[in-house]
């Protein structure tokens, strides 16, 4: 038995618009998961109403064996952070930290111990008296991380922690998160639609779209076997072919389904025939090129089919716009999708 499931969980606002679709997800001990999908999928309804902030119209939430559906917050165990920093703007950062284990009445020295560990657990050290207006995003995502981790929660919940703090620093919170996560081993679920943040914090990501779980497994699972065409446009950036666009290629070849991606770096790019038998092999014509830091993302051509092809970038561009180029594909790097 997982340490959380979610059974068959429905949520409508209005009784006709299903914001949940009866969504079943299972989650592990002590492991970090993602909820990733764009904006309005579900992620958050979903998170809360596993703190009980949101009641579900049908369905069964267990924690840790128990059946936490009809459970008040308060009782659940769980601790969350928001987007938006929500802290107590008249208390210092410790007195914000501390808030929670004052309400509980536990001991003050016990107190006075545990707010000092999580404010080392976060490095938020010489810190202690400052107000959240004297702290930036970053510090004060990081006081409402300490003020959650430090009530002992059964799973912390953190709802897009980070979308409203800069890309460079970012990075630096991603990995502390992790790791306080990893040293604590606290149960996590985190939300975010940006597929790059999932693929760097998560042991699993679930993705979501519209209500449903469209695909778990872990990160690199997701990027090299999007079950859908939904999967492979969210996560990476595939070219997403039709067999008709295909035969565009390959004339000789019939292929089933619907939908294939191709992830770009998967072409190999030639200015000499390709001869080598594990390859599928068409000329197409450079349209355009980028560069993206040390990857050069060619826009091709062949017939009436354009696609994407990423090659690092070794100093210079080996194809100009107008030439022509050869192409090879190992055959199982064309994926087919469910849809
Ligand atoms: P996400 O977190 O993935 O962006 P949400 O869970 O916040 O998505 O919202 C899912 C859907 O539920 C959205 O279409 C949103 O408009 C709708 N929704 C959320 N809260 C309410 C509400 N209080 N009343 C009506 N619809 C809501
Ligand atoms: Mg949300």
């Amino acid at each position: 038995m997982a340490y959380i499931e979610f059974r068959g969980i429905c949520k409508s606002y209005d009784g006709v618009n299903q914001v949940l679709k009866s969504i079943d997800l299972d989650v592990e001990k002590g492991e970090l998961v993602t909820l990733l999908g764009p904006s309005g999928c579900g992620k958050s309804t979903l998170l809360r109403s596993l703190a009980g902030l949101e009641d579900i119209s049908s369905g069964q939430i267990i924690l840790d064996g128990e059946d936490i559906t009809n459970t008040p917050v308060q009782k659940r165990g769980i601790g969350m952070v928001f987007q938006q920093y929500s802290l107590f703007q008249n208390m210092n950062v410790e007195d914000n930290i501390a808030f929670g284990l004052k309400i509980a009445k536990m001991d003050k020295n016990e107190i006075d111990k545990k707010v000092k560990a999580a404010i080392e657990m976060v490095d938020l050290y010489g810190k202690e008296k400052s107000y959240p207006s004297q702290l930036s995003g970053g510090q004060q995502q990081r006081v409402a991380i300490a003020r959650a981790i430090v009530m002992e929660p059964k799973v912390l919940l953190l709802d897009e922690p980070l979308s409203a703090i800069d890309a460079k620093l970012r990075r630096e919170l991603q990995e502390k998160i992790k790791r306080v996560q990893k040293e604590l081993k606290i149960t996590t679920i985190f939300v975010t639609h940006d597929q790059d943040e999932a693929m760097i914090m998560s042991d699993k990501i679930h993705l979501m779209n519209q209500g449903v779980i469209e695909q778990s497994g872990k990160p690199v699972q997701l990027y090299t076997h999007p079950v859908s065409k939904f999967a492979a446009e969210f996560i990476g950036h595939y070219n997403i072919l039709t067999p008709v666009d295909l035969t565009a290629f390959f004339p000789e070849k019939r292929y089933p389904g619907n939908y294939y991606a191709i992830r770009p770096e998967t072409f190999m790019l030639s200015k000499e025939p390709i001869e080598d038998p594990a390859y599928l092999t068409f000329d197409a014509k450079v349209v355009d090129f980028i560069s993206r830091g040390n990857v050069l993302r060619y826009t091709l051509q062949c017939k009436d089919v354009v696609f994407t092809s990423e090659v690092l970038f070794r100093s210079f561009a080996l194809f100009e716009p107008g030439a022509t180029v050869h192409v090879g594909i190992e055959e199982h790097n064309l994926l087919r999708l469910n849809d």
